[in-house]
């Protein structure tokens, strides 16, 4: 399949192994090997097998892999078709289902399903530091995804998530904070209430931020903790008021529910987050800020070390 070539990358690194292995090794290792057992840096020797070293530290002498320790750990697909399904997820606005890759690798579903939950693993930012700041806008809505299953209903009234300012008592939401010409951050909550919401805005968004949302009674607590919360008016028409409004983040959420819809039909509860890390990937590393196809792909390889992966893998 013809694909677009950008600087860093190129044709090579889709159709040869070793150009992919090299390239990956340039990521992961900029100043040399690095040791996956014990940590030594840049004291290993290649062995005959393409692609293996072996570590020079006395005490550890083991053999080991670029891929060890990443998401590509232990997978028979070989690395210029893990280029190419990174590249494909990066390059394409709503993402690409398991099924086309299946047909444009060449390789079983099953492999191509579990590539793609591996990319969306790598694509995940962890760790962040607080959005938002002075002077800086911060807006936030939520979107509905999942009914709560019967079994989680509270027990004392009996009904579904009946909570604080809840907007759609029994349904689980995904709540969405974006920083206005910046970055996103989202979250699948069991209850759109107000304390859920409320914390983990506090969490997330440094409390000198103005913020942004609709009327909805969820964020009822936010003036409290934080410099200004304005709101617009959904219900009365009202979408922008000077430079009050939540269109920042329901363009995303209209990104995501697309390419949900297009593509994804059938994302199971469980999963919605891996979901939402490869849409706010692309969201934080989109043609606004600076970033082309390729630097997207290269920062999801680069995330691709240090994950831990709890699925079985299925080859
Ligand atoms: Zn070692």
């Amino acid at each position: 399949m013809e694909l677009p070539m950008p600087d860093s990358l190129s044709a090579a690194h889709f159709r040869d192994d070793t150009a992919a292995r090299k390239l990956i090794e340039g990521i992961r290792w900029p100043n040399g090997t690095v040791c996956p057992y014990c940590g030594t840096l840049a004291k290993s020797y290649a062995l005959k097998k393409a692609g293996w070293y072996r570590c020079s530290s006395k005490e550890c002498r083991k053999d080991f892999t670029v891929t060890m320790g990443t998401v590509m750990e232990r997978s028979h697909i070989p690395l210029h078709k893990w280029l190419i399904a990174f590249y494909l997820m990066n390059s394409s606005k709503k993402g690409i289902s398991s099924h086309q890759l299946h047909r444009t690798l060449g390789i079983k579903y099953q492999s191509a399903w579990f590539m793609t939950h591996r990319i969306r693993e790598a694509m995940r930012s962890g760790g962040l530091a607080p959005m938002g700041g002075s002077g800086k806008t911060v807006e936030a809505d939520e979107t509905y995804f999942h009914t709560i299953p019967k079994d989680e209903l509270l027990p004392k009234t009996g009904k579904r998530g009946r909570r604080a300012g809840a907007r759609r008592p029994g349904y689980r939401a995904v709540l969405a904070l974006v920083e206005r010409g910046g970055s996103v951050r989202t979250f699948h909550i069991a209850n759109a209430d107000q304390n859920t919401v409320s914390k983990i805005m506090r969490e997330n968004v440094a409390k000198e931020t103005r913020i942004h949302t609709d009327e909805s009674g969820i964020y009822n607590l936010v003036p409290w903790r934080f410099a200004e919360h304005e709101t617009v008016k959904h219900s009365a028409y009202e979408y922008v008021r000077g430079d009050v409004t939540t269109n920042t983040v329901e363009g995303y959420f209209s990104i995501f529910k697309r390419g949900m819809k297009g593509i994804y039909q059938h994302c199971g509860e469980k999963h919605l987050h891996h979901y939402l890390a490869e849409f706010d990937h692309r969201y934080n590393h989109r043609v606004a800020l600076g970033f082309n196809d390729t630097d997207r792909t290269l920062a999801a390889i680069k995330g691709a070390s240090g994950k831990r992966l709890t699925y079985r893998q299925p080859n």
